[in-house]
């Protein structure tokens, strides 16, 4: 598979490059120039599949000329350390619970994906070491740390901005004896990202050592999220006893990662016959598909605080697999926004009417599903977090309590080394795995 700039002024790249370089050299996201269908026979035996059977069928489709099956087959195996489940809640409606892999939320998928397949591109190419850079504000810095826990031939770096973290993400970038290592920055994030970029543009650094990013725009981020639509299509399949007509996903979104995803697994062939899309007061990506005007703002903060985004940035991608035709992708993906108060009483409704617990993210996806679905149609949505991660928002809504156990873990957190926000103080870290502490 070649991958294309979606601003059309890179040369098109291999997987390698694209994995490699995260952001194409004309800045622009990269995106697969075919998306694969699908054999429609694949469907009829769907139900019977295990998600990592679809995950190999549909990876191997994508990506089967540059990585070997076998190699997809253990990458597919390995992301998939966990279940999936399909859980009915209502008639006709269902949760994805994305939400039981090491970090508790879907992004485990795509970190542990991407790992892995760092960790075979650069093994294939030469045995020298691939330095793995991110930059994180907070949730996605555990996810990747656990994604390449025990994955061999990549060392990640973890820059995070000083005091901004809480205890239990804190807690999340500690991954005894491996190749992962935490730094604590002197700055903000958007000092980290500069950094990363200024690793990035070390040539010096560069003849030593392969740097990548692992942030979230990265597309094998993203192609593995494609895997689990077809999964939850399979369970519904099951489920019903039947292929249903009409079924309708609703994602709960942010930076639009997972509403990509769901629309290529849609090019590929999965039977949807719409999607929509929940926002929380930032209604960005909602006002867009209402008005067809993109106004990006500042993100104010909500309980569904992984979905404060003000500039989602794969709407780009999103407008580029509709041609940039605002009328076709309006029509295919609604969108609802929903303040906190219309988020918490989503979950106080959901968890007295159907004794089913929700996290803020889950909860405003159910709402949006709730707003949409008409009847004789099939509703799934993407419970993309584990209540447990939102105690605060949960116990508001419903009263239950969860047991906050990571107070008493922090007792034993290693302290990271601390750098001012200056690249020469990363530079010597990433020279010498050895340095602690340079201000
Ligand atoms: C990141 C995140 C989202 C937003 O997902 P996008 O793919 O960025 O739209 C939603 N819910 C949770 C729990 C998340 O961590």
């Amino acid at each position: 598979m070649k991958f294309y700039s979606i601003n059309r002024k890179a040369p098109s790249a291999t997987l390698r490059e694209a994995v490699m370089n995260g952001l194409a050299p004309d800045g622009g996201l990269y995106m697969p120039e075919r998306i694969p269908v699908i054999p429609k026979a694949f469907f009829n035996n769907i139900s019977g599949m295990s998600i990592r059977d679809i995950a190999f069928v549909v990876a191997d489709l994508m990506l089967g000329s540059d990585i070997d099956s076998s190699d997809i087959r253990e990458i597919v195996n390995d992301t998939f350390s966990f279940d999936i489940p399909l859980v009915r809640i209502d008639k006709d409606i269902y949760s994805l619970e994305l939400f039981h892999g090491p970090t508790l939320a879907f992004k485990d998928v795509g970190a542990r994906f991407l790992a892995r397949v760092i960790s075979r591109l650069s093994s294939r190419s030469e045995s020298r070491m691939v330095k793995v850079l991110l930059a994180t504000s907070g949730d996605s810095g555990g996810a990747v740390a656990a994604g390449f826990k025990d994955v061999p031939g990549v060392e990640l770096f973890i820059l995070y901005p000083s005091e901004r973290l809480s205890r239990m993400q804190l807690d999340r970038l500690n991954v005894p004896g491996s190749q992962v290592h935490a730094i604590e920055v002197l700055g903000t994030f958007d000092d980290c990202q500069r950094l990363v970029k200024e690793a990035f543009a070390d040539v010096e650094l560069r003849q030593e050592f392969d740097i990548t990013s692992a942030n979230s725009i990265n597309i094998c981020r993203l192609l593995p999220q494609m895997f689990y639509f077809f999964h939850a299509y399979a369970s519904l399949v099951g489920s019903e006893g039947g292929f249903p007509d009409d079924v309708v996903v609703s994602v709960p979104s942010g930076n639009l990662g997972n509403l990509t995803a769901g629309l290529l697994a849609w090019r590929m062939g999965l039977p949807v016959t719409r999607f929509v899309v929940a926002n929380n007061a930032n209604d960005v990506t909602v006002n867009y598909l209402l008005s067809g005007k993109f106004i990006p703002r500042r993100a104010v903060r909500t309980v569904a605080c992984a979905m404060d985004v003000g500039n989602p940035s794969n709407l780009s991608r999103i407008l580029d697999l509709f041609g940039s035709d605002y009328g076709p992708l309006s029509r295919f993906v609604k969108g609802y926004s929903y303040t906190d108060e219309d988020i918490l009483g989503s979950m106080s409704r959901t968890y007295s009417a159907d004794s089913y617990l929700l996290d803020p993210h889950g909860a405003a996806a159910l709402a949006a599903l709730r707003d949409d679905l008409r009847p004789g149609e099939k509703g799934i949505f993407l419970a993309t977090a584990h209540p447990s991660k939102f105690p605060r928002a949960v116990s508001d809504a419903t009263g239950v309590e969860f047991k906050v156990k990571d107070i008493q873990d922090s007792a034993h957190r290693s302290t990271h080394p601390r750098i001012s926000a200056s690249y020469e103080a990363l530079k010597k870290i990433l020279m010498n795995e050895n340095a602690q502490t340079v201000v």
